[in-house]
């Protein structure tokens, strides 16, 4: 047991870069004499400077690094934010990314100019499909909620295409907020199963399941970190009435390697990129979210594909039956190259250990959690599994006060308040990137703080402490929302 935190974020005051504004004086701005103005359509040339404030350029490295500094990500400590998969990045990946060989290539020349990159993009195609267990896979989509999106217009194709009208949605009460959303925009109507000691309840999904199911979203190991045991029997339950099932990949960490989507029966499937397969994230962007589908939607994937004939890689818009383009050009291609640089390193046997780890740290700090802040459902877990934090009503505290002393430990909070089935939820996903000694401070700091809510609720009450922004007024900011300096000059 530790003697209380450590941890201190630098605090700075950090002015507005328009704050910072040191007039024209300041910088010396390189003109390029030699430019030919020529080159640019007049409608695009500026007649007035831009309004941005003249700062020098110390002056503006400071201001990021210090806002950096006040920032917490994975590279300071550990963020065991469960669903999302918040893994560290091997450096090398985002060199490769960085590369000018890539970062200089434009998507509209000429694809003879752009063999290498086509390639990457077919060979990431076919190693998501191996590793998906599916027929094709298209890498369009910018994010796992903009694939569900996309699962979900091919649904409606393929029902559109057969001359069945289908209206419904269902989802297991564990699901994502994402799958509802995405269902909904895509023009169905969603159909809540609920669970039975955390797995989907097979008499009640055979209730719910009708000739107007088109499809059942469902994430295998659930949002408890609990694997469906009973998958095949769920895919059969919707194959039986013609409906499709679709699995919600954002998290293929349990299993990668393991065991594969398709080889559970389901028709659609989506990777999260930025979750699985190493990109930074969180913040909103830039994601990844491929989908990959059995063979018989593979005709209405979105164009174009990226294809091969002998040793020439093109760009596929013959497929007449492609519910269209979803995505500027081929998506985020720089979080596709990273995910493919990822699996290239880690090889298959390494994808599969990354995968064991992950469940092995997992169930580990499970186990030592698990006596103090109550587990409910069964015990062994994938990559994540899911505590309550009701044992500390007694004091005056909820999951939230926890959540934010563990701060001043130098851990960023997991999830909370999600999966909604679970009271007082605690979310915890490892990855397989801690050491077991980081695991260790890690239950440590949580057995601290359960300490505390006995001996010193205050503390935790006004928690954090040791961080550069301390406890925010949530309500406050979800009713005043202040997105850009504008905003914020007018609150003032
Ligand atoms: C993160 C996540 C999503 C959504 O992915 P985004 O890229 O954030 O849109 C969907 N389902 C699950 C289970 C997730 O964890």
């Amino acid at each position: 047991m530790t003697d209380g935190p450590d941890y201190r974020a630098p605090v700075h005051r950090v002015p507005l870069l328009n704050e910072l504004d040191e007039g024209q004086d300041c910088c010396h701005i390189v003109e390029e004499d030699d430019f030919d103005w020529e080159t640019v359509p007049e409608a695009l040339r500026r007649t007035e400077p831009p309004p941005i404030p003249s700062i020098a350029e110390p002056t503006v490295v400071r201001h990021y690094v210090r806002l950096s500094q006040m920032n917490f990500g994975v590279d300071t400590g550990m963020y065991p934010l469960g669903s999302c998969t918040m893994k560290y990045n091997p450096k090398v990946c985002e060199e490769l990314a960085g590369s000018p060989h890539v970062q200089r290539l434009h998507p509209l020349q000429p694809e003879g100019t752009v063999q290498g990159i086509l390639r990457i993009l077919y060979e990431l195609q076919e190693m998501l499909a191996e590793i998906g267990g599916c027929h094709e896979v298209t890498l369009q989509p910018a994010a796992g909620a903009h694939g569900e999106f996309l699962g979900m217009r091919l649904v409606r194709a393929h029902f559109d295409a057969l001359g069945e009208e289908r209206s419904q949605v269902l989802l297991p009460d564990t699901s994502h907020g994402t799958n509802p959303a995405s269902a909904v925009m895509a023009g169905y109507e969603v159909l809540e199963v609920p669970s039975k000691d955390g797995t989907v309840d097979l008499d009640a999904l055979e209730g719910a399941v009708s000739d107007r199911t088109a499809a059942f979203m469902l994430t295998n190991p659930n949002t408890l970190g609990i694997f469906e045991q009973d998958v095949l029997e769920i895919a059969r339950i919707l194959h039986d009435q013609g409906a499709l099932l679709y699995y919600d990949g954002a998290n293929l960490n349990a299993i990668m390697g393991r065991v594969r989507p398709g080889d559970m029966n389901y028709d659609i499937v989506h990777f999260n990129l930025h979750k699985t397969f190493s990109t930074p994230h969180g913040g909103g962007g830039p994601g990844s979210g491929p989908v990959g589908v059995s063979k018989e939607l593979a005709r209405f994937l979105p164009v174009p594909m990226v294809a091969r004939e002998e040793d020439v890689y093109y760009l596929d818009y013959e497929r007449p039956d492609s519910v269209g383009k979803l995505m500027g050009f081929l998506g985020n291609v720089g979080v596709l190259l990273k995910a493919y640089a990822y699996i290239k390193l880690m090889g298959s046997d390494g994808l599969r250990s990354a995968a064991e780890i992950s469940v092995l740290n997992s169930n580990y700090l499970a186990h030592r959690l698990k006596g103090t802040y109550p587990m409910p459902h069964r015990e062994l877990r994938k990559h994540e599994f899911v505590l309550s934090g009701t044992p500390l009503k007694e004091h005056g505290l909820r999951t939230l006060d926890v959540a934010k002393r563990l701060m001043d430990y130098g851990f960023h909070p997991p999830t909370v308040y999600f999966p909604l089935i679970v009271e007082e939820a605690l979310m915890i996903e490892p990855t397989e990137t801690e050491s077991k000694k980081e695991l260790d401070a890690f239950a440590d700091a949580l057995l601290s703080i359960a300490e505390e809510a006995s001996t010193d609720p205050e503390t935790l009450r006004s928690a954090p402490h040791n961080t550069a922004v301390r406890r925010v007024d949530e309500v406050y900011g979800a009713r005043n929302p202040v997105y850009c300096w504008q905003d914020l000059a007018a609150d003032e």
